[in-house]
């Protein structure tokens, strides 16, 4: 009597999560895998959608790169430090999606000022 515990009641659908990080109610759409007030992530997945991972831990946006005409958000997780890159979406917020292109950029003239001797 056995019942396998299978996967077959998952089924990927849309669901509506609230951001573990600022309490943003987001709306799920089927696609959306972050936060599009914070651009926080959380590791759920193992592969795009399959919510297989059981780490479960919250994903910072760390960085972002060009991405066609659009960008892409490179998530850390906090927790087991695992990186994968999500697209930004168009829900995202803006001021967000350039908060954290300074931060990033910021982040590289760190790394660039050992090159640069020249100081105020
Ligand atoms: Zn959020
Ligand atoms: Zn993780």
């Amino acid at each position: 009597m056995e019942e396998p515990l299978s996967t077959k009641r998952f089924q990927r659908r849309a669901e509506d999560f609230t951001c573990a990080q600022c309490g943003f109610g987001v709306e799920g759409n089927g696609y959306t895998n972050h936060c599009p007030h914070c651009l926080y992530s959380q590791h759920v997945d193992i592969h795009p959608g399959d919510r297989a991972a059981e780490c479960g831990g919250l994903m910072e946006p760390v960085g972002i790169e060009p991405f066609g005409e659009k960008w892409k958000i490179l998530h850390r997780c906090i927790a087991c430090g695992h990186e994968r890159k999500n697209k930004v979406v168009d829900a995202d917020e803006f001021a967000a999606v350039l908060e954290l292109q300074q931060k990033a950029n910021k982040k590289r003239f760190y790394a660039l000022e050992k090159d640069d001797s020249t100081r105020a």
